[in-house]
């Protein structure tokens, strides 16, 4: 049997470490004061999306442990430290009075063809964890990505804008009508894909949009 490594550092685990050393642990660069008005979040989405609240749980630096940590999860299918980092920041929302506050949580879909090559959304775990911690529903049935072709012909009839407009869509909108969501998301850097969920979700009548990350660029 092989044992368990590090996300960030590829040391073995011990018996009561979950995906991340100790030591790693103590080293990320965790996102502190998170209900601050000026996170990084909202002034990334200044002008473009309209949120309430915003979370991250670390920031994203070029180099170092956390960039290990984003990688495995992207590309090694870690589930298991996708579920780790949900329990993680979770209970940080709990703690922070978010329990019962958010009615559905939802994941940024993948590309299609991306969730065929893996099998899985890394953010899957993230949010159940979350939506778990906060009585919510997790849904990743209703908000869904336009394949690629299509998007690839918007592209060449109409301006960037409209091509941000059509690339996500509600199914079934009357079910988040007048609904506090949570949108989960891993690492966000210029905030062009929250910026389109945000426009389908304000089609379908959300109340209240909230945005929890994994990471966010400083
Ligand atoms: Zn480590």
């Amino acid at each position: 049997m092989f044992p368990k490594l590090c996300a960030c550092c590829e040391t073995a685990l011990l018996k009561d470490e979950t995906s991340i050393c100790t030591f790693c642990r103590n080293e990320l660069p965790l996102y502190s004061n998170f209900f601050d008005g000026d996170h990084d979040l909202h002034k990334i989405l200044y002008g473009r999306v309209l949120l309430d609240q915003a979370v991250s749980l670390f920031y994203f630096e070029k180099k170092g442990i956390i960039q290990n940590l984003i990688h495995d999860l992207k590309y090694k299918g870690n589930e298991e430290l996708s579920y780790h980092l949900g329990e993680w920041l979770g209970e940080l929302l709990v703690d922070s009075g978010w329990k019962n506050k958010i009615d559905v949580v939802l994941p940024v879909p993948l590309h299609n063809q991306r969730f065929r090559q893996r099998g899985y959304n890394q953010v899957e775990g993230f949010g159940k964890e979350i939506a778990k911690k906060l009585s919510a529903v997790y849904n990743d049935t209703l908000l869904k990505r336009r394949s690629n072709s299509k998007t690839q012909v918007f592209k060449n009839r109409l301006a960037r804008t409209e091509v941000v407009q059509n690339h996500f869509y509600v199914e079934k909108q009357a079910v988040l009508s007048d609904k506090s969501v949570l949108l989960v998301d891993d690492l966000v850097t210029t905030g062009a894909t929250l910026e389109a969920c945000y426009l389908a979700l304000k089609d379908a009548g959300v109340n209240n949009l909230n945005i929890a990350t994994i990471a966010v660029s400083k």
